[in-house]
């Protein structure tokens, strides 16, 4: 059986076809620029080169249009060769659990529009036009907060009002659930001991980033919160801002409720601090050149991850296993390095040399240990591979159905 993994953002599409026996991948790639000009497709077919195709794609429907297209020249003979699509959303209102798509589930997604602008309209765009297009497969919309499912009502309310989690259902939601799920998943494989009998804590480092205290397999508490902006500092997004500082600036500026959410998710975290740059490689570059702000955005960056960490260290009553993962959390040494700074005496000993030459990890081989010897917490770098857990997600709950493809 095969298995379309799709993940959009306002300007791409991600895309990975899965063979599900052997979880192989059969294609990957990803459409840039949509909409923008020169959009750009990427893709490599396994065991092939990888190829590009520069071009003009208006809109999603133009991208979906573009990518039947790659694959019907390459691992498919026919649409129908693929009988499910798994969708990659952000938060499916009262839906915890991924599900196959129908009207009521569309408009849940919908419903939490305002908590995710950066990424909903995107998703339900793609969701829309691909169920067009592809009417006979079955579409499920795997969600990102399904893995935080199970955090406990005390971590998870705000000291607001109690009817705000009573009627309204306003509480920390927690998002990078499957790439959580992963490194989760990763490390007890790695370490030959059940996921039962270990505390994790991970660090997803990337554009968005959040920590997780992980309990014997299940998330009990994750720095995101009902919106993608809590928590840690991110390439655009403040992460925690003095809630009492949010009306004051507001006013200050004549800010409307739109453009405060816009100023703390565009404009803010290290590219608001440095005034450079979100990427982490253009903020450690400049912080190594002697540039100020860009040294202060790299410092808070690693302190909020430190001081994330040490909340879920107090979570777990201790952890076995701490995991670095995400675009900044396998490729940095220096954030690695920062954000473990003054953390010998709870545990985490980091081996500096191995933290330092790491081996570049592949979908193959996707784990690395940094920490030394007598190192009490073991300290990992795990490649995340949220779309092959997105597609576990779909092949489960698609078995029912779909019986006879597998
Ligand atoms: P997303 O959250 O969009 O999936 P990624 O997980 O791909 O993002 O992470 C993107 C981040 O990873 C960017 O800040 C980028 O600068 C950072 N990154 C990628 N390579 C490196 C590197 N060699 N050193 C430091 N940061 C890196």
């Amino acid at each position: 059986m095969k298995i379309l993994v799709l993940n959009s953002g306002s300007s791409s599409l991600k895309f990975i076809l899965f063979k599900m026996s052997g979880e192989q991948v059969l294609i990957s790639g990803t459409i840039d620029r949509i909409g923008i000009s020169q959009s750009m497709v990427s893709f490599q077919e396994c065991n092939k080169q990888p190829e590009f195709i520069l071009g003009n794609i208006p809109d999603h429907g133009a991208a979906l249009d573009t990518l039947f297209q790659v694959l019907t020249v390459g691992p498919i003979s026919a649409l129908p060769d693929i009988p499910a699509i798994a969708h990659r959303v952000a938060h499916g209102g009262k839906f915890r659990e991924s599900v196959v798509i129908t009207p009521e589930v569309l408009d849940q997604i919908r419903s939490m529009n305002r908590f995710f602008p950066l990424h909903h309209p995107a998703m339900i765009l793609e969701i829309q036009e691909c169920m067009e297009k592809m009417p006979h497969a079955v579409h499920v919309a795997v969600f990102d907060n399904s893995f935080h499912r199970d955090i406990p009502d005390e971590a998870a309310i705000y000291g607001l009002p109690y009817r705000y989690f009573s009627e309204k259902g306003y509480k920390r939601t927690g998002y990078h659930g499957n790439s959580h799920a992963f490194s989760a998943d990763e490390s007890a494989k790695f370490l030959n001991t059940p996921l039962e009998k270990l505390k994790i804590v991970t660090c997803h480092l990337g554009n968005g980033a959040s920590t997780c205290a992980i309990k014997y397999g299940k998330s009990i508490d994750t720095s995101l919160g009902i919106s993608a902006i809590e928590g840690l500092i991110m390439g655009t997004r403040s992460g925690d801002v003095d809630p009492g500082l949010i009306p004051i600036i507001m006013d200050e500026e004549g800010l409307s409720p739109d453009q405060l959410t816009d100023m703390l998710s565009r404009s803010s975290g290290l590219l608001g601090i440095s005034g450079l740059s979100r990427d982490m490689r253009e903020v450690e570059a400049a912080a190594a050149d002697g540039h100020k702000r860009a040294t202060l955005a790299l410092n808070a960056f690693c302190y909020k991850v430190k001081r994330s960490i040490g909340s879920m260290l107090m979570a777990l009553g201790g952890c076995d296993v701490l995991v670095f993962t995400g675009g900044i959390g396998i490729n940095s040494a220096i954030v690695r390095e920062k954000s473990l700074e003054g953390a010998n005496a709870l545990g985490f000993r980091l081996d500096p040399v191995k933290n330092r030459n790491l081996i570049p990890l592949t979908m193959t081989n996707p784990v690395q240990e940094i920490s030394s010897e007598n190192s009490p917490i073991r300290i990992l770098v795990i490649r995340a591979n949220e779309e092959l857990m997105i597609a576990r997600e779909c092949y489960r709950i698609t078995q029912d159905v779909l019986g006879a493809w597998a």
